[in-house]
């Protein structure tokens, strides 16, 4: 696995760039050569000559002409100041306004060529222009390559210091496999990158910009498939003997039956929990599927097997809401509960690190906060991330490390197409919760605007 791609060479081996400018790249993420390169444009301007004879009202027009009078200055009742003058081409004359680019007037007199670019107005026979500059177009289009900016540092002065960037003759490292490269006929990287700040067509445009995603797609996997095979052969610090007769106990004594597919989950999560290799397993299940339960269920077979088990949930309200859920669900076993959030008084909170030291508490439920703070557990044996999407991976390793590499099980509502989640969360198990709980009335999704929140 390459180590964050970074090239030997400095920006300060690229001509032109002083300490000043180089902060500027800083502050866009760019420390590097090939940061620097591979910081492609979002977006490319095209000029090229509109053909005006073909164009419609309200069509983005390019053309070039000569100004034909000095431009006039309005400035309307909001103090928007309006410019306007008249250019001349081959076969017409246009009006052109601009707004708010005074400095036009001192730059612009009659027999001044410029571009425009802008509107159409074909009633009027007027440009609204967004840009004027001046010049003539090129006899062939030229494709601009627009880059992200920050202040100081602007779209031209990006593109040049990439120029000679791509000049410098260093050896970009080509990481994909020759017999992948042959298969799909891959440009070659360097050309690959060169195509991106400055196509040569179309085609080959696409073919750079396939070439490079193909390769990023391939990291990450290749990164997941070396997260899985790492945690298959892991070492098991943690082993479960987990009668599935208690669990099957315990879930008799619940108020209502489970579902088909909450059963199968279960059974899947108690396969691996007393398996050789450690959990990591996802589950994905709409709102209202009764992932909760599951989670418990889990919660319950790792107290079982004398585990902690911490669950992480994105906000407050949901942590509360399961905490009350978890007393009661647990009120006839003798797991020790816990409700840890950023409202949790100080004094309550080292009580309940103290516990969760000495091994006290079997079962925490809390935000962030939890993973934030500087957690010990005595024995930590199972985490569980509930809305497993709001997490980040950091933050989930984060508590991971706290324990003896603990089982993971995420939750999810998020509806991921099946090919999807294996992509992404391809380092996992799935698990899927389709059928809903009985009487449970259809799940409606509404589209309704932020206003409309307090109804
Ligand atoms: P989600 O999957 O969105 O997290 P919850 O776990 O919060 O859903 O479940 C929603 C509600 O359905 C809860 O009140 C829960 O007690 C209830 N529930 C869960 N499973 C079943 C079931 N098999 N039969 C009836 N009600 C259930
Ligand atoms: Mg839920």
């Amino acid at each position: 696995i390459r180590k964050g791609g970074r090239s030997e060479m400095e920006l300060a081996d690229i001509k032109g760039l002083g300490p000043k400018k180089i902060l500027l790249f800083h502050k866009l993420g760019i420390e590097t050569i090939e940061d620097l390169i591979t910081n492609y444009p979002y977006q490319y301007r095209i000029w090229k000559r509109s053909d005006m004879k073909k164009v419609k009202d309200g069509d983005k027009v390019i053309i070039d002409g000569i100004v034909e009078n000095s431009p006039t200055v309005s400035v309307s009742s909001n103090r928007i100041k309006r410019i306007l003058f008249r250019i001349s081409t081959l076969n017409n004359i246009y009006q052109v306004c601009v707004f708010n680019q005074e400095y036009l007037c001192r730059q612009l007199h009659t027999g001044t060529k410029v571009i425009v670019i802008g509107k159409f107005d074909l009633k009027r026979n007027l440009i609204t222009a967004e840009e004027v500059r001046i010049g003539t177009l090129p006899p062939h289009t030229i494709v601009e390559p627009i880059y992200l900016q920050t202040e100081g540092l602007n779209t031209k002065t990006i593109f040049l210091a990439i120029q000679e960037g791509l000049e410098q003759d260093f050896f970009i490292k080509d990481y994909l496999p020759k017999s992948i490269q042959e298969k799909y006929h891959f440009l070659p990287k360097k050309l690959a990158i060169k195509e991106m700040h400055q196509p040569t067509s179309t085609l080959n445009y696409q073919k750079a910009k396939q070439r490079l995603k193909y390769e990023e797609i391939f990291f990450y996997l290749l990164k997941i498939q070396y997260l899985k095979r790492k945690r298959e052969k892991e070492e098991r610090a943690i082993t479960r003997n987990i009668p599935y007769q208690k669990v099957e106990e315990f879930i008799s004594t619940l108020p209502f039956e489970l579902t088909k597919d909450q059963l199968e989950t279960i059974k899947s999560i108690w396969q691996d929990l007393t398996a050789a290799k450690r959990m990591n397993r996802f589950v994905q299940g709409d709102v209202g599927s009764g992932k909760t339960i599951v989670a418990f269920i889990a919660t319950y077979m790792n107290f079982l097997s004398h585990y902690q088990t911490a669950l992480m949930v994105p906000t407050e309200i949901l942590a509360t809401q399961h905490y009350q859920n978890a007393k009661q669900i647990f009120q006839g076993t003798k797991i020790n509960i816990s409700l840890l959030t950023s409202s949790t008084s100080k004094k309550e909170k080292n009580q309940i690190y103290q516990k969760l030291e000495s091994g006290e508490l079997d079962f925490i439920i809390g935000t962030q906060s939890l993973i934030q703070e500087n957690l010990q557990f005595s024995h930590l044996g199972l985490i569980i991330a509930d809305e497993q999407h709001r997490f980040g991976v950091k933050q989930r390793e984060q508590l991971k490390n706290k324990g003896i590499t603990p089982d993971v099980l995420s939750m999810s509502a998020t509806p991921i197409p099946r090919t999807y989640a294996l992509t992404l969360y391809g380092d996992m198990d799935i698990s899927s919760i389709k059928t809903k709980p009985k009487g449970r009335k259809e799940i409606i999704t509404i589209y309704r605007e932020t206003k409309q929140i307090k109804d």
